[in-house]
């Protein structure tokens, strides 16, 4: 069936709401065989988003002091820095919720604690070839917003929530634009 593989279409794009409208069924029906080629969202993976935002790594050594991992923060207006000593193995990643919270509990004697006392020693990685959906989903469940990327276990990029969130609005204004042509064609 033509017009129901075209309302599956378009509502795997994430518009189901579109489908409602009659004209655009109608407009579907009749016009099945000129729809584009992919309403489909495409399957976005880490090396893609890495290829658009590039693969600066801001890291910490683990000796350096809280007052050193600030200065870096706020350098380069980011949320969290990769703890590593070479540069390329992880050894944690320590982000502004915990300097607020170790600030709350230990006051100023913080700003000369080492920071490998306030990282997340059990950091959660991926590699390029996983997925963007897989990325988002375990962000949201686990609750952090940062994520270093690996290659052959050697640290290669970091994906923030904001990288995440700027490629589904990129990806949705494209199918966007993509269904209209469509529907006015
Ligand atoms: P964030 O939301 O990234 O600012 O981090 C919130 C908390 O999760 C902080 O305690 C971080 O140290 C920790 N965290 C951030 N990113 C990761 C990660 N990729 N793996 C494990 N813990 C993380």
């Amino acid at each position: 069936m033509p017009d129901a593989v075209h309302v599956v279409a378009l509502c795997a794009s994430g518009l189901a709401g579109v489908t409602t409208s009659e004209s655009v069924v109608h407009h579907t029906v009749n016009h099945w065989r000129a729809a584009p080629a992919r309403t489909y969202r495409r399957l976005m993976r880490i090396s893609d988003v890495v290829r658009l935002k590039g693969g600066d790594v801001v890291t910490v050594r683990s000796d350096a002091s809280v007052t050193e991992l600030l200065a870096l923060l706020s350098e380069h207006r980011i949320g969290a820095v990769v703890v590593s000593d070479d540069g390329e193995t992880v050894h944690g990643i320590v982000s502004e919720r915990d300097i607020v919270r170790h600030l709350h509990t230990d006051g100023a004697a913080l700003l000369e604690t080492p920071v490998h006392q306030i990282m997340t020693a059990e950091v959660h990685t991926c590699v390029p070839e996983d997925s963007l959906d897989d990325l988002e989903s375990a962000m949201t469940e686990k609750r952090f917003r940062h994520v270093p990327v690996l290659s052959d276990g050697k640290l290669v990029a970091i994906v923030s929530i904001g990288d995440v969130v700027k490629n589904r609005i990129d990806d949705l204004q494209a199918e966007r634009d993509q269904l209209r042509t469509y529907i006015q064609s």
